[in-house]
């Protein structure tokens, strides 16, 4: 009997991990004889890990916190998009033997708000909330939409203006603290900050979200975020969460290993109806 190709996410920590889950149903769902699991692994046993991993006939990883920027390192060749985060969560073994480094978590953000949720984002001012890694992966693919401007407002000042500078060649794109942000108003404001996970807020002025504005939180638990009520209270047209995101990153992650695009849609409802019940 043929072996299954060996798929893994690897993090630290990683027991609550989604993605096992997602993958079996992708692949279930779309036919594809594989097996994926999950493996906690510290950053200073990542390298060897992955060759391990590799060497034992693996043939595609995903890396999540905090090991994006070690995979980014790791990785034989990158796409432009993960070359541009200097982070990498999606690792794949090619034909020649090298490993192929890519970042899906920025698309996996712009289909769920344009896809999923109807979400425009061409003409609009967006907020990011942030400069960690999880920043640096959306903000090409948003850039990418046409969108009328991008602030960045981050607690560390600099780390904000730092990291517009680096995109500034792909559009309007400015960075500032959460003080700079009186007096201004956008159409969309992402979350991505780590405060959700500790139920805390970014410090974030009144009036902050224009009239029929989106908020959204790459952060997503069973109960809606502190980001959510935010929104919600602040009369946000929609208040969403990451959990689509998450969904739609491990499609994309799918689709370079397996060459097939998997049905997202009835997965989000599924892992929807479960943190209802
Ligand atoms: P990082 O650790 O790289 O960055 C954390 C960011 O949060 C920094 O900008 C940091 O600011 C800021 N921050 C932390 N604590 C505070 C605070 N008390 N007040 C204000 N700002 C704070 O994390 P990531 O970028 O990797 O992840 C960010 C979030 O995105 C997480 O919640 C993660 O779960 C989520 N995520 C979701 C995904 C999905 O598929 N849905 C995919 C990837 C990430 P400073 O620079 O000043 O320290």
């Amino acid at each position: 009997m043929k072996s299954l190709d060996r798929y893994a996410v690897f993090g630290y920590p990683i027991t609550h991990s989604k993605s096992p889950r997602i993958h079996k149903i992708f692949a279930e769902q779309t036919g594809q004889a594989i097996e994926y699991s999950a493996q906690e692994v510290p950053a200073g046993q990542f390298s060897a890990a992955v060759a391990a991993f590799f060497a034992d006939g693996g043939k595609g990883l995903n890396c999540t916190i905090p090991l994006k920027e070690l995979a980014w390192a790791y990785a034989d060749v990158k796409t432009e998009r993960a070359e541009l985060s200097k982070a990498v969560n999606t690792l794949a073994l090619q034909a020649d033997g090298s490993i192929l480094g890519d970042n899906t978590d920025g698309i996996g953000l712009v289909t769920d708000l344009m896809t999923n949720h109807a979400v425009t984002l061409a003409g609009n001012r967006i907020l990011i909330l942030g400069a960690g890694g999880a920043s640096r992966g959306i903000i090409a693919p948003i850039l990418e939409q046409s969108v009328h401007s991008i602030v960045i407002a981050n607690r560390t000042v600099d780390k904000a203006i730092n990291l517009a500078q680096e995109f500034h060649h792909k559009g309007s794109i400015t960075g500032c603290g959460f003080n700079d942000l009186k007096n201004q108003q956008f159409d969309l404001i992402i979350n991505a900050t780590s405060t959700s996970l500790s139920g805390q807020l970014p410090p974030l002025p009144e009036a902050l979200l224009a009239k029929n504005g989106v908020c959204y939180d790459l952060a997503y638990n069973n109960e809606p975020t502190v980001f959510v009520r935010w929104g919600l209270e602040n009369h946000a047209l929609k208040s969403l969460d990451g959990l689509g995101m998450l969904v739609e990153q491990a499609a994309e992650a799918f689709f370079i290993w397996r060459g097939i695009r998997p049905k997202t849609r009835p997965v989000i409802e599924l892992l929807n109806a479960e943190r209802k019940m």
